[in-house]
């Protein structure tokens, strides 16, 4: 992969340029962000660009051998590591696996891997056998080129096994080099983030979601590409499910679950928990980023009547009915409610309870029946 393929974080790449033409590249380097930001093609392509021996234009020519190679990911110097499912296991035994779900979408998230490998439910980590494998390979010889890259995608999934590789990313052999591609800091040990430098990639621009588009889905509308940029909040993840999907469908389902739990029927409300629980996490995890937006809107329509909808018309209409029989503060907490499952979800809550407990809520709120609640709960009390 090229620099000039992964999209957008410029300020990132010219970073890289200079660093290698001053030849002062840090032996450790922590790149932070979200997987839609594009924190792993970062460094596939930085490892091309380093192997490559005729750079150009501030990028790999894409046609040595050394190219040919990172882009097959079959480069002896450039190594892999990411958390599979298992205990006696190394990235090795799933190379074939990886490879294929780079190639699909190198922006991909950990639970879609956890997914392709079939271990959705179950806890993936990086072994302590794959630590004494990273130990092995780089104590040994670069095979044809000046450097060798250790790419450890994940490394929160380390936990503590990631002790065994303190030493390693402190003081490596020469012209050795660690890219950590991490989402979440705080999951990884302060020793190894202490020993890394940091590079945070931030959210595309919109321009840079909007060039994606275009490329990738020639057809969108524009109607549907400005809201599709405002929804995916530079994550091209998000842009891609929007893209497509599943927009319309996420948007009516939510339509048909606003209208059932405004009403509140408990029978009614299992069953859709249950035909619910049957969409895959991506369709859920949809669902729920949808019905953000949709409160959020509605939250913007409330304050200011000339705020510019970004909503289809029948989801413009349904808004516009449902802000009729609510308030302000009943939608903050209605939004506060669908950040709470969409947390959930991204850990891997049972969809059923999760669905079931979020719609008693939002008729609650809807009906601003809380504070009855909590009256009545303070009665029970005295
Ligand atoms: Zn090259």
């Amino acid at each position: 992969m090229q620099l000039r393929q992964v999209f957008g974080q410029d300020h990132i790449k010219d970073y890289f340029r200079e660093m290698v033409e001053q030849d002062r590249i840090p032996h450790a380097m922590l790149f932070l962000g979200t997987p839609g930001y594009g924190p792993l093609p970062m460094a596939a392509a930085f490892a091309q660009y380093l192997m490559c021996e005729d750079r150009q234009h501030g990028d790999s020519c894409g046609r040595c051998n050394h190219c040919h190679k990172s882009a097959k990911r079959i480069h002896p110097d450039i190594h892999y590591t990411f958390p599979t499912i298992g205990s006696k296991v190394t990235s090795a035994d799933f190379g074939g696996d990886w490879r294929s779900f780079i190639e699909d979408n190198i922006y991909g998230e950990v639970f879609d891997w956890f997914t392709r490998i079939g271990g959705e439910n179950k806890q993936g980590n990086i072994t302590k056998d794959e630590c004494q494998r990273i130990l092995k390979v780089l104590s040994m010889k670069t095979f044809e080129g000046e450097y060798k890259v250790q790419i450890i995608w994940m490394p929160e999934f380390l936990g503590k096994e990631g002790n065994r590789l303190l030493k390693m990313i402190e003081e490596p052999p020469p012209n050795t080099i660690f890219l950590l591609v991490a989402q979440h800091q705080e999951e990884i040990l302060n020793t190894i983030t202490s020993r890394c430098q940091l590079v945070a990639f931030k959210p595309l621009e919109d321009n840079v979601i909007e060039d994606f588009l275009v490329t990738n889905y020639p057809s969108t509308k524009a109607e549907v590409l400005k809201q599709i940029v405002f929804l995916a909040k530079g994550d091209i993840n998000i842009a891609t499910d929007l893209a497509e999907e599943k927009e319309g469908f996420a948007a009516n389902i939510w339509l048909e679950w606003l209208r059932l739990a405004f009403k509140g029927h408990g029978i009614e409300l299992v069953n859709w928990s249950d035909r619910f629980n049957r969409l895959d996490r991506e369709a859920q995890k949809n669902f729920f980023r949808y019905g953000l937006h949709f409160f959020r809107e509605m939250m913007m329509y409330m304050l200011d009547s000339k705020h510019e909808i970004l909503l289809m018309e029948n989801e413009n209409l349904a808004m516009r009915k449902l802000s009729n029989l609510s308030n302000v503060h009943a939608v903050q907490k209605a939004i506060a409610l669908t950040n709470d499952s969409i947390y959930h979800l991204e850990r891997n809550a049972n969809s059923r309870i999760l669905m079931m407990d979020c719609s008693i809520r939002l008729n609650k709120i809807l009906h601003n029946k809380e504070v009855f609640d909590n009256k009545r709960m303070e009665k029970q009390k005295a």
